[in-house]
């Protein structure tokens, strides 16, 4: 019989933040409102509740950099591993100066949540360093990645905590931190990241896998709602990796792309932008600024555009009480993680705008991290086309799962996910009860 876990008496739920004032802005308290109120729905147990609120290990590690100039600074780096009981902890890296531990908590809880939802054999996790990386040279950003790396290597390792990139590290950066723990054990351990060049054990498909997951989750969710995916009109915010490949691949899908965006402005065109050109002309100027396919919109315009879909893709909180209720798509894609603010669910479930929430929408680049950690244990590698037809399996029975709690419970699809990948990390906590 499954342990109970319950630690205290009451069988009713004390939620500790029930009644405080939600700070919207605040990742950490966004995620788990949303956290709380899946759990009061599945009734779970006050033990695993309190559980499941609290992150695993929280690591700060100074990170001492000579510059280019011959001086030394210091950055700070955070590693957050959330929850391990369903598996290796699995979560980016990112380099920003907007990094803060409360983020970097959320985003762990939230890697969580998001490999369960998907039914991967991982917990959650995440690391940042606080850093402006457009700022710095190479040679200082591959000392910065091998002295981070070398700072948190003690949790760090195939079976236990596996990075991969996120806003602001790429490939190459992986293939420092793989390196670096490599030298560290005197062999080379492929599977210790994913998101590597494919050269070095690397899967093929990974680096478009998020925004593939996103247009196949778009496409889902078109289905579901009577609508043809020819014509659909979208709006991306972000033209990294997600919103770019997403851009382009719901354009191959038929989709009309009308508005893109990055850090440096927006543009919108009525008849649809050339993804593919707009690609190629960050590809030589590395930002949209000075594109010409489509007039000049803001940020906040484009959330707002006129559109069937909107697929955030940049940072977190873009939707928010102040403008959620001035948007017109029908669909929501969340390509970023943790673009809608709490506050910002209540109007858009009014608005019976249908939300592809996070968790979900943005689950394609874990999946396919999943399967290159998979092919690098194993050795053997799979094509292109295996690689995206497994993910086109996950991601639409985890869409359709997803959808069959919300029409079953009668909860949006946030709740729906959340449900969903709780009561999972639940129930293996349950069956492995608590080491004591
Ligand atoms: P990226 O660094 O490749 O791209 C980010 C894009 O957002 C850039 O085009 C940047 O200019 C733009 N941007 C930044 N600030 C902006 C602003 N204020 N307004 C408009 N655009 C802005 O990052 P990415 O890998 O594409 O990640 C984007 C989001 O998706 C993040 O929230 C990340 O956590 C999430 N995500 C990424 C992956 C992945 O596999 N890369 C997987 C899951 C979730």
């Amino acid at each position: 019989m499954a342990t109970d876990l319950r630690l205290t008496p009451s069988s009713n739920l004390v939620h500790p933040d029930k009644d405080r004032f939600l700070n919207e802005e605040n990742p950490f308290e966004a995620m788990m409102s949303r956290f709380d109120r899946a759990a009061q729905l599945l009734d779970l147990e006050p033990g695993l509740y309190k559980v499941l609120r609290h992150p695993e290990k929280q690591i700060t590690v100074s990170v001492p950099v000579m510059m280019d100039n011959g001086e030394l600074e210091v950055f700070t780096g955070y590693r957050v591993l959330y929850n391990t009981v369903r598996g290796p902890a699995k979560g980016g890296i990112r380099f920003d100066l907007q990094v803060t531990l409360e983020e970097v908590k959320a985003l762990a809880a939230w890697m969580t949540w998001k490999c369960a939802v998907v039914n991967l054999p991982f917990g959650g996790a995440k690391g940042g360093v606080i850093c402006d990386p457009s700022a710095m040279s190479v040679g200082e950003l591959e000392r910065l990645t091998r002295r981070y790396t070398a700072g948190i290597i003690h949790t760090l390792g195939p079976d236990s905590d596996v990075p991969a990139p996120d806003v602001n590290t790429n490939e190459r950066v992986m293939a420092w931190v793989m390196d670096t723990y490599s030298m560290h054990h005197r062999h080379t351990v492929t599977a210790v990241v994913t998101g590597k060049p494919v050269e070095m054990g690397g899967s093929l498909g990974r680096r478009e896998a998020t925004g593939r997951g996103c247009m196949i989750v778009t496409k889902e969710a078109l289905r579901h709602l009577g609508m043809k995916v020819a014509g659909t009109t979208v709006a991306v915010q972000g033209f990294g990796n997600v919103g770019s490949v997403a851009a382009q691949l719901l354009a191959r899908e038929g989709c009309k792309i009308r508005a893109i965006s990055d850090r440096t402005g927006a543009y919108y065109n009525t008849n649809g932008i050339d993804v593919d050109a707009a690609i190629e002309f960050v590809k030589q100027h590395r930002t949209l600024e000075g594109f010409k396919d489509g007039e000049q919109i803001s940020n906040e315009e484009l959330l707002t555009a006129d559109v069937d879909v909107l697929l955030p893709a940049a940072l977190e909180n873009v939707i928010t009480s102040k403008n959620a209720a001035k948007i017109q798509a029908k669909i929501v894609c969340e390509g970023a993680n943790g673009p809608t603010t709490a506050g910002a669910d209540s109007i858009l479930d009014e608005k019976e705008i249908f939300v592809i929430p996070d968790i979900l929408a943005n689950a394609g680049g874990v999946t396919v991290s999943y399967f290159e950690w998979v092919q690098d244990r194993g050795g053997y590698f799979w094509s292109e086309e295996t690689v995206n037809e497994r993910l086109t399996d996950i991601m639409r029975r985890s869409f359709a799962e997803v959808l069959r709690s919300s029409m079953q419970h009668r909860v949006n699809m946030r709740t729906a996910a959340y449900m969903t990948s709780i009561s999972r990390v639940a129930a293996v906590h349950k069956l492995r009860g608590i080491y004591a």
